[in-house]
């Protein structure tokens, strides 16, 4: 039996196309935040962008009436920076390509920035790539460097455009080496599971609320989780339609999620 919206304890919530695009809060995303909040659900904002830090992306919300504290806001590179704790101790070498902010999460974590000699290759976007960079990183990895992604979205959407994203610097390196990275953000798991545990979810009480099928929804449905998609980004009400294992469910944007919300929880 399908569940309702009331059973829903935990709520991972993609932030592009979800509760803003661009600079531009998106129509009621700071009533909803402040409704989740009220209704104490467990929630997590979960991005693939591994461009800013958490602290950044408070300050941008903030700006938009959402106050969320930085430790609710798992970044690509936060999730990275985290999977990679989890296999190699602090001090190991690691080679970036990405900016300031992926940089600043592994290194919060005691890892420390090399050059060909690293371990491991942590690949993300970097809108100051260049072919140095891609360089040390393909002889880093054709060295035996471990070679991990942080999301692999291949681009990225602007108000009119849509520009290269961290796909975009994986295939590079994926061309150079014929060696597949390992992906944490979505649609691969591993950022969703690492959410779950921080928020001690289980799956079966757990949605994810996204703009895009391919990584939102698909991620979501690997996890295990409801899947709840707004028509304010990404993917159209089409797509979802004719997409082989549809989201649970789809609204025009966050007001009507709230109201239909408010709706199950009044039975
Ligand atoms: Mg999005």
């Amino acid at each position: 039996m399908k569940k309702t919206l009331a059973q829903i304890r935990n709520l991972l919530i993609d932030m592009d196309g979800v509760l803003y695009r661009g600079q531009s809060a998106l129509a009621g995303a700071a009533e909803f935040i402040a409704f989740v909040q009220e209704r104490e659900l467990g929630y997590l904002l979960v991005t693939n962008n591994s461009t800013l830090t958490p602290a950044q992306f408070h300050k941008r919300l903030a700006g938009m009436g959402m106050n969320v504290s930085p430790e609710r806001i798992m970044t690509s590179g936060v999730a990275t920076a985290a999977y990679l704790a989890t296999q190699a101790p602090p001090g190991t070498r690691v080679n970036v390509v990405g900016e300031a902010a992926l940089v600043h999460e592994l290194e919060k974590r005691g890892f420390v920035i090399g050059g060909r000699e690293s371990e491991y290759v942590v690949a993300g976007w970097d809108k100051t790539l260049t072919f140095e960079k891609l360089k040390v990183a393909t002889l880093a990895i054709r060295d035996g460097a471990a070679f991990i992604g942080t999301n692999p979205d291949k681009t990225y959407p602007l108000e009119n455009d849509i520009i290269p994203g961290a796909g975009c610097m994986l295939a590079a390196l994926v061309a150079a080496t014929d060696v597949e990275p390992l992906v944490v953000g979505k649609p691969e798991t591993l950022a969703l599971e690492l959410a779950l545990e921080f928020l001690g979810a289980r799956p079966e009480e757990t949605a994810i609320l996204g703009d895009r099928l391919e990584t939102d929804v698909l991620g979501g449905q690997r996890a295990g989780l409801s899947t709840i998609m707004v028509l304010t980004g990404i993917s159209s009400a089409e797509e979802a339609e004719a997409y082989p294992t549809p989201p649970d469910w789809v609204f025009a944007d966050l007001p009507a999620l709230q109201a239909a919300w408010q709706e199950a929880l009044r039975g």
